[in-house]
């Protein structure tokens, strides 16, 4: 089975995103706790510099704004929940967002509607896009 390798999942809101996470580059999947206490993964992200600041922006764009976002955090299976992990640097971060995204299905089953890009900057390649 496909593993994120993150911590959690902890109920996304603000309290526990500043209790938990740190302001370092790193990595993220938003989803939705069922009822039987599993979570189900939905969105997968990074941040190149701050986890902290970029979940919290999430946050807000699901909350606070409608559109595609507020979409995901309404109705019966919304996002409640997030994991995450801590990187090295940015290009760890895309490496590991890359492997998320692929093991999760990409965009047919995520909500991610394109492919992870790689840091500004960095010419890097998706290692999961060899050989489909
Ligand atoms: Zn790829």
């Amino acid at each position: 089975m496909a593993s994120l390798d993150m911590d959690g999942p902890f109920a996304l809101d603000s309290k526990a995103i500043q209790s938990k996470v740190a302001g370092n580059p790193g990595n993220f999947a938003l989803g939705t706790m069922t009822g039987n206490k599993r979570f189900a993964v939905r969105i997968v992200g990074r941040s190149d510099d701050n986890l902290q600041k970029t979940l919290l922006k999430e946050l807000k764009r699901g909350t606070g704004q409608p559109g595609f976002f507020a979409r995901l955090f309404a109705g019966k299976k919304r996002i409640n929940a997030f994991k995450f992990s801590h990187a090295r640097d940015a290009q760890a971060a895309f490496s590991k967002e890359c492997r998320n995204f692929h093991n999760f299905g990409g965009s047919k089953k995520l909500a991610n509607k394109a492919h992870p890009a790689p840091p500004p900057g960095v010419k890097a390649a998706c290692e999961y896009c060899k050989g489909k």
